[in-house]
């Protein structure tokens, strides 16, 4: 049956540009965007440099005018003293991100000095993303009730990260999450399996926490991919990067989990496009669909996949659901297999004021 589904909004994406052009950059990653349905995504800033300042912004504003296939939000990344320059940017950026555990690249917050100046200064209306695992949940959880503010906690992962979030939710905190496809659909056991292509940040958990964040779905508000792309060689080398490509497998892994029954699509289009777009404030696109053939049955293989890593942890895998045709703002940008946008045709998303 084909089906029309609104734009997906990934709400968590690396593109790796500028500094990592090597593994992506904003073409190859919007291609591989609108080949798994999303027509807006957001943009991480732990880019090289990082993006903490206007200039740093206005650099990547720049490059997504010129070469995006499909829309795309920025964040503006913590630093160590940076909270007023980040507060100033914050109506064209889609939130502040904050690393407050270790992950690739040079953003990771330390100390509580800085954190208290970001959380106080950063205004309430607009959301704070944390990269935050384990006891730093907890940590941010409380910074942000402290100081009235919107907390975002990306790829929750374990089962007792959920149960505080539930328990959180239930006391009025105004807090949202979200969880990703590899943390949905793999295991600690794939992570033995794919060695260094199984490597992200949170890692890969057990059956046990998997079967908890399923059984837990309805207190999550959004899945993104956390799309975070590394080649081939420095996934082989000494010291491989953490992080998994992900927005072309996305779709289909969700479609399959309809076809199974595990979700609804109600459900499914709830966490890939109202969700995020909630949480961020994010404008609506008009005249945007995407057409899924929800009975198309295949093996995920790298070689049809836009990214420029080449490769992908859910390789091998069986799924049900194929994206068609990708439609944004009444313009084809993808129709089987191909793309159809031209560089540029994205744009600059502004949250709504
Ligand atoms: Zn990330």
């Amino acid at each position: 049956m084909n089906l029309r589904l609104p734009g997906l909004v990934d709400g968590h994406v690396h593109l790796r540009e500028p500094g990592g052009e090597h593994k992506e950059n904003i073409a190859s990653g919007t291609a591989a965007a609108l080949t798994g349905g999303v027509t807006m995504l957001l943009a991480m800033p732990n880019t090289s440099p990082p993006i903490v300042g206007a200039e740093g912004l206005r650099l990547v504003q720049r490059l997504v005018g010129e070469t995006a296939l499909c829309d795309v939000g920025l964040f503006v990344g913590a630093a160590e003293d940076n909270a007023t320059q980040a507060a100033a940017l914050s109506a064209e950026t889609a939130g502040l991100k904050i690393y407050m555990d270790q992950t690739y690249g040079p953003l990771r917050m330390r100390g509580l000095a800085a954190l208290l100046t970001h959380f106080a200064t950063w205004p309430a209306r607009r959301p704070i993303a944390v990269h935050a695992e384990g006891l730093s949940v907890a940590m941010a959880i409380g910074l942000a009730r402290s100081f009235g503010r919107r907390l975002h906690l990306c790829h929750i992962s374990r089962a007792d990260e959920i149960a505080l979030i539930r328990a959180a939710k239930a006391s009025g905190a105004d807090v949202t999450c979200e969880v990703t496809p590899h943390h949905l659909f793999l295991t600690e056991a794939d992570a033995g399996r794919l060695g260094p292509y199984g490597s992200m940040k949170p890692p890969l958990a057990t059956q046990a926490d998997v079967e908890a964040l399923w059984a837990h779905l309805d207190g999550v508000d959004c899945i993104a991919t956390d799309h975070a792309p590394h080649t081939r060689a420095e996934k082989e080398g000494a010291e491989p990067p953490p992080g998994v490509p992900g927005l072309e497998t996305m779709l289909p892994l969700l479609l399959t989990a309809v076809a199974e029954g595990r979700l609804s699509m109600e459900r499914l289009v709830e966490l890939t496009h109202d969700g995020p777009q909630r949480i961020y404030g994010l404008p609506v696109q008009a005249e945007t669909w995407v057409e899924v053939d929800t009975d198309a049955r295949y093996t995920v293989t790298s070689d049809l996949l836009h990214t420029r890593c080449g490769w992908n942890p859910f390789e091998g895998m069986d799924v049900q659901g194929r994206v068609r045709q990708v439609v944004l703002r009444g313009q084809t940008v993808f129709r089987d297999g191909r793309i159809k946008a031209a560089p540029g045709y994205g744009r600059v998303v502004v949250p709504n004021q």
